[in-house]
C-alpha cells in the first residue's frame, strides 16, 4: 500500500515539475536546457526526461539545436512549438458569431465573422459556429494541430459542465451546445460567461503581469462585469459571480430590469435602455438629427446612432449619454470602493463610442470614489470588439500550460 502511495506521488511530483518547465519554456522565446535546470531547481537529468517527453508526447516544444558556447559545453536550447499548435476562439454574441485562429503565442492566423441572426432559432445558429470553425480549420497549416476551441457566450454558463443554464439575450435555458457541435465536430470545447473571459483575456493576454486586481465591466445590451481579484478570476459559490448589471443604482426608478427589479445598473445604462430613450426621443420629436440619421424608422435606432447624433453636437442625444454615464459612475464607485481595484477597464459594444462616453465618465467618476480610490484607472478594454475570442483563446491556453489537454484527443478531424 505504501508502495502505491509513492508511486502516485513521483506521478503527481512529475506533472507538476513539466507545468513548471512547460510554463519557463513558455515564457522564455528561446532557453537552453541548462538554464531551465538552474531556473527550475531540476536536475539536468529530469529537464532532459521532461524536454523529451514536451518534444515527443506532447508535441508543445521543439529543439532548436546546439546554441553558441560561451566556452563550456555548447548549450541546448529549446522553444514553445507555437506555430504547429493552434487554438480555436469563438465570441457567440447575439449580433454576430466572430471566431479567429491563432497559434500559441495568440498570433492572429486568421479572423471570421458573421451575423447570428437570432430570429432564425437555434439548429441555424449550431449550423452557423460549426460553419466557422471549419472554415477556420481549413485555414491552418495542414500538419499543425488544434487544441481546442474556446467559446464565450452571454448568459449564465456553467464552466464546469458547459451547460448554459441561462441566456437572455438568445433565449436559451439548459442548452448543451458542446453535445451539440461534437456531433459535427471532433474537438474539445469549453465554454464560460464572455464577460469573464473578457477579463481573463485581460489577465493573461495583455502582458501587464503585475496587474492582479481588475474589474472589467462590459457594456453591450446588457451589463455584465468579471473580478479578477489577488490575480484569481472570481467565480462564487455557484461560478456566477459578477453580475453587476444587476445592482441597484436608482431605488426609485420605475424602469424595471428583465431580472424583475427595478432600478438596476442594466436597466438604466446598457445599450438596450440607450437605444429605447432615443426611441421615446424620436417619438416626441426631439431631435431633427437623430430623426435624419434613422430615417424616420424607429426600428434602426440603436445605441450607435444616438452615440453618432451626439458626437455631432445633438443637444438630447447628449442628454442620453450623459445620464448613463452618470448612472455607470454610481456603479464603477460601488465596485472600486468594495474592491479597490487598480483598474476598471470597460467593454462591450457601447464601450466603442470612444471618447464620447469615457470623457463623460471622467468628468463624473470621482464624485462616487472614495479619496481611497480616487486613483482607480478606467481604461478602454485592451481588445475592443476581439475582447471575447481573445479571452476564449486563453481559456485554452491556460488548460494546456496546465497539461489538461495532453493526450485528451490529438485528432481535430472533422468526423461528419
Ligand atoms: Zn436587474
Amino acid at each position: 500500500m505504501k508502495k502505491e502511495y509513492a508511486k502516485m506521488d513521483a506521478g503527481l511530483l512529475h506533472l507538476v515539475n513539466k507545468k513548471v518547465v512547460l510554463k519557463l519554456i513558455n515564457h522564455n522565446k528561446q532557453i537552453s536546457r541548462s538554464a531551465l535546470a538552474k531556473k527550475s531547481g531540476l536536475t539536468p537529468p529530469s529537464i532532459a526526461r521532461i524536454v523529451d517527453e514536451l518534444i515527443q508526447i506532447d508535441g508543445l516544444v521543439e529543439s532548436l539545436g546546439v546554441g553558441d558556447s560561451s566556452g563550456g559545453r555548447p548549450p541546448m536550447i529549446v522553444k514553445f512549438k507555437n506555430e504547429k499548435n493552434c487554438i480555436i476562439g469563438i465570441d457567440l454574441g447575439a449580433t454576430y458569431i466572430r471566431g479567429c485562429l491563432v497559434d500559441l503565442n495568440a498570433n492572429f492566423i486568421s479572423e471570421i465573422q458573421v451575423p447570428t441572426e437570432l430570429e432564425k432559432g437555434f439548429a441555424s445558429i449550431v449550423d452557423k459556429v460549426v460553419k466557422v470553425i471549419r472554415k477556420l480549420q481549413k485555414r491552418k497549416d495542414p500538419n499543425a494541430k488544434i487544441w481546442g476551441v474556446g467559446i464565450g457566450v452571454a448568459g449564465l454558463v456553467n464552466s464546469e459542465t458547459g451547460i448554459i443554464e441561462s441566456s437572455p439575450d438568445f433565449g436559451w435555458s439548459n442548452i448543451d451546445l458542446r453535445k451539440e457541435l461534437e456531433k459535427y465536430l471532433d474537438l474539445p470545447f469549453f465554454y464560460d460567461n464572455s464577460t469573464r473571459l473578457m477579463a481573463l483575456g485581460e489577465l493573461k493576454m495583455s502582458g501587464k503581469e503585475g496587474q492582479r486586481n481588475f474589474t472589467f465591466i462590459n457594456i453591450g445590451y446588457g451589463i455584465a462585469s468579471g473580478i479578477v481579484v489577488e490575480g484569481n478570476l472570481l467565480k462564487g459559490f455557484s461560478g456566477f459571480a459578477g453580475e453587476f448589471g444587476h445592482i441597484s443604482v436608482d431605488t426609485d426608478s420605475d424602469v424595471r430590469c428583465k431580472c424583475g427589479m427595478y432600478g438596476c445598473l442594466e436597466a438604466l445604462a446598457s445599450g438596450h435602455r440607450i437605444a429605447s430613450l432615443g426611441k421615446e426621443i424620436l417619438k416626441n420629436k426631439g431631435s431633427e438629427l437623430l430623426e435624419e440619421l434613422c430615417m424616420g424608422n424607429q426600428d434602426l435606432i440603436t445605441a450607435e446612432l444616438v452615440a453618432k447624433a451626439a458626437k455631432d453636437g445633438d443637444a438630447a442625444c447628449l442628454k442620453i449619454y450623459d445620464e448613463v454615464a452618470e448612472y455607470l459612475c454610481k456603479g464603477i464607485g460601488n465596485i472600486s470602493n468594495l474592491l479597490n481595484p487598480e483598474t476598471v477597464y470597460i467593454g462591450g459594444g457601447i464601450s466603442l463610442s470612444g471618447d464620447l462616453l469615457f470623457n463623460l465618465i471622467e468628468a463624473k467618476r470621482d464624485k462616487y470614489l472614495l479619496s481611497a480610490n480616487v486613483k482607480v484607472k478606467i481604461s478602454p478594454s485592451t481588445y475592443g470588439d476581439q475582447a471575447t475570442t481573445i479571452g476564449a483563446v486563453s481559456l485554452i491556453l491556460e488548460k494546456i500550460l496546465n497539461l489538461e489537454l495532453s493526450g485528451t484527443k490529438s485528432s481535430d478531424m472533422t468526423i461528419v
